[in-house]
């Protein structure tokens, strides 16, 4: 197994894995009530295909992909619509979601499964995978189908499947590995295929000494490399140059430099879409924090609330000061217990009163910790005062646009200063200046 090159930057955030790391995956029975975000993925909401009152199957089609960037989403259960209404979504935002009761039934639509689908071609993979309503199921969820289709003339050298997960409490990637290696290794040839990548790579944590256990014997061809420990060794600019060498451009797509990267998740929803005939329905998430009785690896419906996670691990164990979706790193705080999971929900997190304390910002001491640990080399300290001063203009001359909104610039601030926050701000501003017809 090759240990690949370090990348510039990063942090050693304390590693809190160890209390859902060995915890096989358990399945939570589909709950009475599932709230299915038309808005699972990146782009454009879906559109809803039913209506109140209609009666639907397990894995039908309840809401079409719509315009360029967007995705299908599928019922997780059988039962009947109750609603299409507003609900709480883990970007914070209310988003339109459609209101199933489960009727108990488990009732499938006809599945199109295929026994050796590797034999299908690069077309009807595609074809299955966009059918299939999968997306990157890693947090980013770019519909996986587009992902596969490098614009002409582009070939690519190199597939990595991403199996760093480097938040500091995430497992679910890791107990996939260990526990699916068929289901991922499968996903990952019928990517490269799709997409007429040359090399499969799976890139594992270095601490990932079971899955590549898991791995070694059925990778055939397939060449698995370890990264360094590292926070964000995750990202996909990161795992891209520690593998192969090459760096993505500023502003620039992984294509360019002749890489596709897919998390485990995806691959693993890939193989289940093609050879089962099975939708983005479900996955994998980890639920885990100070304040949770029993941290687990749960497989769980779309639509399930976090409430019923946390139930399904034994409750709070302690009154929790947050609760995060998404990651300790670049997840988001939630309001409401009854905000669902959707393809991107890597980990569901409470945070005791005592973890979620956060400390009040003082003035910038100039010690430039946080350039150190900047993966995409920039000046935070300079774009946070861009940010917060409104001069977008100079937040973009600045790089602002590479921020891959790790978070290690705030993690490492000895002033707790609100570094990312201000530097989404300006992201977003300049991104929403650039769509504004001139
Ligand atoms: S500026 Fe962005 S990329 Fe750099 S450390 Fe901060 S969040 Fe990460
Ligand atoms: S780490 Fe914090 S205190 Fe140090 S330079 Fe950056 S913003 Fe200033």
């Amino acid at each position: 197994m090759r240990r690949v090159r370090s990348f510039f930057g990063g942090i050693h955030p304390k590693d809190a894995k160890k209390s859902s790391s060995s915890t096989p995956i358990q399945h939570l029975s589909a709950p009475e009530t599932l709230v299915v975000p038309l808005l699972q993925h990146a782009g454009l909401e879906a559109k809803p295909v039913v209506a109140k009152g209609d009666e639907v199957l397990k894995g039908q089609v309840i809401a079409e992909a719509h315009g360029a960037i967007s995705a299908p989403v599928h019922s997780p259960v059988s039962g009947k619509v109750l609603a299409i209404e507003p609900r709480a979504h883990q970007s914070g935002h209310s988003i339109t979601a459609i209101v199933i009761e489960n009727d108990g039934n488990d009732a499938w639509v006809e599945r199109n499964g295929h026994s050796d689908p590797i034999q299908l071609d690069a077309k009807t993979i595609i074809e299955r995978i966009s059918e299939a309503g999968v997306v990157g199921m890693g947090g980013a969820g770019f519909p996986t189908a587009l992902k596969l289709v490098p614009p002409k003339g582009i070939t690519l050298d190199y597939l990595i499947i991403n199996g760093c997960e480097c938040d500091p409490y995430s497992t679910s990637d890791a107990r996939l590995l260990i526990e699916y290696p068929e289901d991922i290794i499968l996903g990952a040839q019928l990517m490269a295929k799709a997409s007429g990548a040359r090399k499969i790579v799976i890139a594992l944590a270095e601490t990932a000494s079971e899955a590549y256990a898991a791995l070694k014997e059925k990778a055939g061809s397939i060449e698995i490399v370890t990264m360094p420990s590292k926070y964000p060794g995750g990202g996909e600019k990161q795992v891209i140059q520690c593998v192969t060498g090459r760096e993505v451009p500023s502003g620039g797509m992984p294509h360019q430099v002749g890489a596709l990267v897919q998390n485990v998740a995806t691959a693993w929803t890939v193989a289940r879409a093609l050879r089962d005939g099975e939708p983005s329905i479900s996955r994998v998430v980890t639920v885990t924090g100070g304040s949770v009785a029993q941290p687990q690896n749960l497989m769980v419906p779309m639509g399930a609330s976090l409430e019923d996670l946390i139930q399904a691990t034994g409750g709070f164990s302690q009154r929790p000061g947050k609760v995060v979706m998404g990651g300790a790193m670049m997840g988001g705080a939630q309001f409401d217990l009854q905000t669902p999971v959707i393809k991107t929900t890597t980990c569901v997190l409470a945070f005791s009163e005592a973890e979620s304390r956060t400390p009040d910002a003082t003035p910038c001491i100039k010690c430039a910790r946080c350039v150190d640990v900047c993966p995409a080399q920039l000046l935070p300290l300079k774009l946070e005062a861009f940010g917060m001063n409104e001069r977008f203009d100079d937040a973009r001359e600045f790089g602002a646009l590479d921020c891959i909104e790790c978070g290690a610039c705030d993690f490492i601030c000895p002033a707790k200063r609100p570094l990312l926050q201000y530097i989404r701000f300006a992201k977003m501003e300049i991104i929403a200046r650039d769509k504004k017809p001139s």
